[in-house]
């Protein structure tokens, strides 16, 4: 029979277990599913990396993003040498048949695989007929739409993993929340998981709401805690894409530095840079909505600054829980005035309620000021968009007006314009 311990010295180096690694590994030697629930930096990777290698048979990992696949490729390769491999769009064609054609002929152990490539027959039958073990859903939150970074090429993992009659399937995520792992091991179809959980408590986090009047005091007590060399490096959350550029801009004036901005309406070469700045210390602190989240994973991080109030609780617990990886004191700061509450508390109360139509007009004028730091929308369009008639489609500009959500401008009769003052970056 297989030590874990052995093999964990063996492989790895490491001489002992962190908490729920052992369990869920001995779950992936004997091909039971299994669903892992650890905080970020706890060390999920290691509950496949170790039955993958020793297991006789393939082990394919699904990850979201490209450049975590590559980091995770890179460090196995050095204890693991040639049994690892990759397969991406950002690889030749020609390399990615090399790999593939090494897993057919049995030399892979782990195969990375991103997970639209799931949707390619190509793929799918140059797979097909290896012997796959383990089939790895790292980040599985994304399956679930009650996470909070739902992908669409998630969807079909559980049946990709049926079709390739893998043993097992192991899901890895670091989202808390119940209803999320209960979505996770229902769309993956489970069977019968070992369920994996450790404690979400990080001891070296501080937590404080501060309160504000204004925005302006926001940002000047924002400034006055980044003035503080002993609070950097930090990331500032910000509700909106003009939100960051507006505040980066301020930040920027007031501590005569250059401040970072990402999000999702820069290009991918402009994000990749402020992320490897911000890796490698060149850039002290970054101004972002919450596109700036899975894949930062920079250890020494001592402030997370909320200029605004996250969607969820789970939200916020992401974010901020990028402070202080390296086990060291660092702080969670959450800047809030009265009126922030309003969105949340307008979704909260309205779901029961005309729900959908509220979502999409209000995601619409959400993405316009995304875009633009205001909105400028037909009625109509938005009446098209919620199922409803024009007037109705006021009336939730209205609503949404009334909450705090939207700062409405006059506008002629066809129209909605004005500023929003909080939503989210998707
Ligand atoms: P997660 O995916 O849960 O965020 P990782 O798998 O990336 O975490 O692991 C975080 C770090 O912990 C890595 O540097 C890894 O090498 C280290 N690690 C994992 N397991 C152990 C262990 N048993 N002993 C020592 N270090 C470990
Ligand atoms: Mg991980």
């Amino acid at each position: 029979a297989i030590d874990p311990r052995a093999e964990l010295r063996r492989i790895f180096g490491f001489d002992a277990f962190r908490p729920g690694q052992e369990e869920a590994v001995r779950a992936a030697l004997e091909g039971r599913d299994a669903l892992v629930v650890m905080p970020t930096g706890a060390g999920k990777s290691l509950c496949y990396q170790l039955p993958g290698l020793v297991r006789d048979d393939l082990t394919l990992v699904v990850s979201p993003l490209v450049s975590l696949m590559q980091d995770q490729v890179e460090g196995l390769r050095r204890v693991a040498g040639d049994a690892v491999g990759l397969v991406n769009s950002q690889q030749s064609l020609a390399r990615n048949r090399e790999v593939l054609a090494r897993a057919r002929s049995g030399q892979l152990k782990l195969l990375y695989v991103a997970p639209e490539r799931f949707g390619s027959r190509g793929f799918l039958d140059a797979i097909d007929g290896v012997r796959v073990g383990l089939f790895v859903v790292d980040e599985a939150h994304c399956v679930s739409q009650w996470g909070h970074d739902f992908r669409p090429d998630y969807f079909r993992l559980g049946d990709a993993a049926r079709y390739l009659r893998a043993r097992a399937i192991m899901a890895l995520t670091a989202t808390a929340t119940r209803r999320v792992a209960d979505d996770v091991a229902e769309r993956l179809a489970l069977a019968e998981p070992v369920r994996v959980t450790t404690g979400f408590d990080r001891p070296n986090l501080s937590f404080a709401v501060v309160p504000c009047r204004s925005r302006q005091d926001k940002h000047r007590r924002i400034a006055t805690v980044l003035h503080d060399l002993e609070s950097r490096p930090a990331i500032v959350y910000a509700g909106t894409r003009a939100g960051c550029e507006e505040l980066a801009k301020q930040l920027g004036r007031a501590l005569e530095l250059d401040v970072a901005v990402y999000h999702a309406g820069l290009d991918r070469e402009r994000r990749a840079a402020v992320q490897r700045a911000f890796m490698n210390g060149d850039t002290p602190i970054v101004v972002a909505t919450n596109a700036f989240g899975m894949g930062v994973d920079k250890a020494d991080a001592r402030t997370v600054l909320h200029e605004t109030v996250p969607q969820s609780v789970e939200q916020y617990y992401q974010e901020a829980g990028r402070a202080g990886r390296d086990g060291a004191p660092a702080r969670c700061l959450l800047f809030s005035e009265a009126r922030d509450k309003g969105l949340h508390t307008f979704f909260i109360e309205r779901a029961a309620i005309e729900d959908a139509a509220f979502r999409v007009v209000a995601r619409r004028l959400a993405r316009e000021a995304n875009e633009q730091g205001r909105y400028d929308v037909e009625l109509g369009l938005l009446a098209d968009l919620a199922h409803c008639d024009r007037e109705q489609a006021r009336a939730i500009v209205g609503h949404l007006a009334r909450a705090g959500v939207v700062q409405p401008a006059p506008s002629p009769p066809d129209r909605a314009s004005g500023r929003v003052v909080g939503e989210w970056d998707r």
